[in-house]
């Protein structure tokens, strides 16, 4: 079988790989979930490095399969974008975080910026502005708070589209982010040209530090080149208290990583916030 543009399936054979319908089933399967109630968003803390204090939440979507328990966004995320499913589930996704953002501020919780992950298809082929302003007129939740993740690899293909999109996006008065900032070969020229408010510098360059002289170089200069800019600078899967010293020193904005905690349901996060406040 062979994925078409839109999600359709040109032909089915025979012969039909073992992975084919593997995918088939699971795009049954994922449908069926999504109209079930079965997804879920979990919370990572962001972190201001200079205060200690949570500022945000990176908002992660789960499949909470009665048999299966939670499934990781890593085996379903591809078959949602080639299946087009991404279109709806990416809609609850939007409209679930910016729900829940706004559940917090009515319980009284400090002000949190939420953030949530746009994958490439999902900002290519939908009306993300539309179902953007749609999340944030429903659920009263203030678009300044709000920051959406694009990653560097959606803002290479079409990129007059791509800045068009995120213009309008902008104007909604939300944040933009880029996220796995680093491992997709953008130039600091090509950044220039898009508006941009955080750049993420991708794990991939945090976990090696203080062992990898090179990803520690790689990332003082992503830290300064996003400074120069005028970009806040945030780093992700901070697992230790080297690599956070490490990230302060070079003025790092902010981080996230199971340093300080892995992502966590609404409530538990809710909680974490709640147990700072006290401390
Ligand atoms: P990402 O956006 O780069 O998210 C970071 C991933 O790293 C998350 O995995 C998170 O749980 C994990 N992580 C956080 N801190 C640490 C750490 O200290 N160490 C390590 N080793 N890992 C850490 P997760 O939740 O499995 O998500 C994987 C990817 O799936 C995400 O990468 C993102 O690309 C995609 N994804 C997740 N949620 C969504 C969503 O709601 N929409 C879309 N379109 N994609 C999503
Ligand atoms: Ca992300
Ligand atoms: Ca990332
Ligand atoms: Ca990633």
């Amino acid at each position: 079988a062979k994925a078409l543009g839109r999600g359709a399936w040109c032909f089915y054979t025979e012969e039909m790989t073992q992975s084919a319908r593997d995918r088939l089933t699971l795009e049954s399967r994922l449908r069926l979930a999504l109209a079930h109630g079965h997804m879920v968003l979990h919370y990572q803390p962001q972190i201001d490095i200079a205060t200690g204090r949570i500022v945000g939440a990176e908002a992660l979507v789960r499949w909470n399969d009665p048999e299966e328990g939670l499934i990781a966004p890593g085996r379903f995320i591809p078959v949602a974008e080639v299946s087009g499913i991404i279109g709806p589930l990416g809609e609850w996704i939007i409209g679930e975080a910016c729900r829940q953002g706004q559940r917090w501020r009515e319980e009284g919780l400090p002000a949190l910026t939420v953030a949530v992950n746009v994958s490439p298809r999902q900002f290519q082929l939908t009306d993300l502005v539309g179902c953007t302003a749609s999340a944030l007129q429903e659920t009263g939740f203030p678009a300044a708070m709000l920051e959406l993740e694009i990653t560097e690899s959606a803002l290479a293909e079409r990129e007059d589209e791509a800045r068009q999109t995120m213009r309008r996006l902008r104007d909604l008065g939300l944040r933009l982010a880029v996220d796995d900032f680093g491992t997709g070969y953008s130039s600091l020229a090509q950044l220039k040209r898009f508006p941009i408010d955080v750049l993420k510098i991708d794990q991939g360059f945090i976990r090696d530090i203080p062992h990898s002289a090179d990803d520690m170089a790689i990332s003082a200069a992503i830290i300064a080149m996003g400074h120069s800019m005028g970009l806040k600078v945030l780093a992700e899967g901070v697992e230790t208290a080297e690599q956070l010293a490490f990230l302060r020193e070079r003025g790092c904005d902010s981080f996230q990583g199971y340093h300080c905690s892995r992502p966590v349901p609404a409530a538990a996060f809710a909680a974490l916030v709640r147990a700072q406040q006290a401390g």
